[in-house]
């Protein structure tokens, strides 16, 4: 007899739930595509847990009649599509009518609706694909769909859930999202009983982001607007400045459809050029409109990525359209500037600088002082404002100051972090530093108190996502500060997974050595550089920087001996 057989229906939602269903942010996304796709004005998001208890999405869009009540939770059931054909012009967030189907396989699903025409509403509940109690129900119109208890019985996919606070984080991007995409509906989102935002309709995108990401943000940000042939593009790209190590800040809008899309980023991306250093990602929030038939939005079951029908003609018109507003606001002469250190020697401009560097830096050559024991010779040369070049005995040692000083520093920031207690050469600001950050931040912020306090922060709660900075270490007095917290949030927010605290520490640690040390391009006095060696000399380990790379080469006489063929 043979082995296969077909599949039920319960196996398949169970096992195919993953793909649309990942994790509590993906029902959050279903659900709010659902309201708007029914011409909701008002859609409500509450969450309970990161949405493992609860997530309830309330809208007051067309409603539903009893007969759809209880045909939308079953499999492949849709309004939005009737012909294959009809998918190449598909103008609503759903088509494959299968997200409520499968949330309701696989957690206590309630759906209320009321249709404008009817009186009085319909209520739904299923229980892990099983109907229960149903009826009407008194309700205002529109609809609210509760998911409770999901995954409660896939424990696989519920134990590869990551911890509640990133999924919460999960759940607030996808928020984001669309109250980006659709500026024309009103957005309430309501966590464990307290309110995140809201925003009544037609609070217009500046409104929108200003209250999300802070005024340090958006004041930095260039409006584009372009259009040629079928393509329209449009929002905003932040200036260089704002460039950060992540993508998070990069929002991309295809038709109105929040989606990843790789093809925008690169296009973004090639048009910054040298304007960021190789590995910042620009923020930009982007809003790329073309005709329906010229994209197709069923390359992913989750319908978070498209695909274009002509891929070099969008990355073109994008690049270009980046490039024109970058030109217009001539931001190219500020980063030559900056990167002059790291060029050195690369170009003419760069020449100069290094011939300046080591003009200073070397003692004219006298030939009176051959013969003079190395050791006595302390002068340090500084090349290319980037390695410090010294005697050692009789070798030749060549230090990075910039991993030189990180590893100086990485040891006191964990020297201190150990002994659990502040550095004592934390300082009192003069003025508290305001710091507006946006919600995401904020987030980050909380998660990360603890260690950022024991390395000599003090921080206060400020009114609506601001925070008052009294204290910060001694090495950051010089940094502007708002910029350097805003760096270190940035970095702490790739720790999404880690963890242990310790873990966590480290990183910290190992980022706040990086941002407070020197840096390629620096100038340092023969002083400096001196003090640079010695104290590096004091470290446990003064062979690699805390990201693992060489802090210091030594080149032996014999090696010399070896290169001037004086031995074989
Ligand atoms: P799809 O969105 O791909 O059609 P879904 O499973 O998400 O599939 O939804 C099934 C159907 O249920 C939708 O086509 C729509 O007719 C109806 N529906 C779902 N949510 C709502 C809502 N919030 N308001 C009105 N109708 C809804
Ligand atoms: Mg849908």
């Amino acid at each position: 007899m043979g082995r296969i057989i077909q599949l039920t229906q319960e196996i398949i939602s169970k096992t195919s739930a993953g793909e649309i269903v990942e994790r509590p942010a993906s029902v959050v996304k279903e659900l709010i595509e659902n309201s708007i796709d029914a011409s909701a004005t008002s859609v409500e998001v509450y969450v309970e847990d990161a949405g493992l208890k609860s997530i309830k999405v309330i809208d007051n869009g067309s409603g539903m009649d009893k007969e759809d009540i209880e045909k939308c939770v079953l499999p492949h059931t849709t309004s939005k599509l009737h012909e294959i054909s009809d998918i190449s012009s598909i103008a609503t967030f759903g088509f494959r009518g299968e997200a409520l189907g499968v949330i309701a396989s696989v957690s206590i699903l309630t759906i209320r609706s009321r249709q404008d025409t009817d009186e009085l509403g319909y209520l739904l509940r299923v229980d892990g694909g099983v109907f229960g109690e149903s009826g009407q129900a008194g309700c205002a119109k529109g609809t609210s769909v509760e998911v409770e208890d999901l995954f409660y019985n896939v424990p696989a996919r519920r134990k590869f859930l990551k911890s509640d606070r990133t999924e919460f984080r999960n759940i607030l991007d996808t928020v984001i999202r669309f109250v980006l995409s659709h500026p024309e509906v009103g957005f309430k989102f309501c966590n464990d009983g307290g309110t995140v935002f809201d925003f009544p309709p037609d609070t217009g995108v500046d409104k929108r982001l200003q209250y999300l990401f802070g005024e340090a943000f958006t004041s930095n940000l260039l409006s584009l607007e372009n259009n040629e042939d079928h393509f329209k593009l449009s929002g905003y790209v932040a200036k260089p400045l704002v460039a950060s190590e992540t993508k998070t800040n990069q929002f991309v809008f295809v038709n109105k459809r929040p989606v990843n899309n790789q093809l925008i980023s690169s296009a973004v991306r090639s048009a910054f050029g040298g304007l960021i250093e190789p590995k910042s990602h620009p923020s930009f929030i982007l809003y790329f409109t073309l005709p329906f038939d010229l994209v197709d939005v069923n390359v992913h079951p989750r319908k978070e990525e498209v695909a274009f029908y002509d891929d070099a003609a969008v990355t073109q018109f994008i690049k270009n359209s980046v490039d024109a507003l970058l030109k217009a606001t001539d931001l190219t002469y500020t980063s030559g500037v900056k990167n002059t250190g790291l060029l050195a020697g690369l170009d003419g401009k760069a020449d100069y600088y290094t011939f300046n560097v080591l003009k200073d830096s070397v003692d004219v050559w006298d030939a009176r002082t051959v013969g003079v024991t190395t050791d006595d010779n302390k002068d340090v040369i500084q090349l290319n404002r980037l390695y410090l070049i010294a005697s050692e005995g009789n070798n030749l040692a060549i230090y990075d100051q910039h991993a030189a000083h990180e590893r100086i520093l990485y040891e006191q920031f964990l020297d201190a972090f150990e002994k659990n207690q502040q550095l004592n050469t934390f300082i009192k600001l003069d003025k508290a530093v305001i710091l507006d950050l946006s919600i995401q931040q904020v987030q980050i912020l909380m998660d990360n108190l603890g260690s950022l306090i024991s390395l000599g922060f003090e921080i206060e709660e400020f009114g609506q996502n601001s925070f008052k900075i009294l204290s910060v270490p001694d090495y950051a007095k010089y940094q502007d500060i708002n910029l350097f917290m805003k760096e270190i949030l940035e970095d702490l927010s790739q720790n999404k997974e880690l963890k242990s605290v310790s873990e966590k520490a480290l990183k910290t640690i190992a980022f706040l050595a990086c941002r407070s040390a020197v840096k390629a391009g620096d100038y340092l006095d023969q002083e400096e550089r001196s003090a640079l060696i010695s104290k590096l000399a004091e470290t446990k380990s003064n062979y690699t920087c805390p990201h693992g790379r060489p802090v210091k080469v030594e080149v032996t006489s014999s090696d010399l001996a070896k290169m001037f063929k004086r031995i074989k």
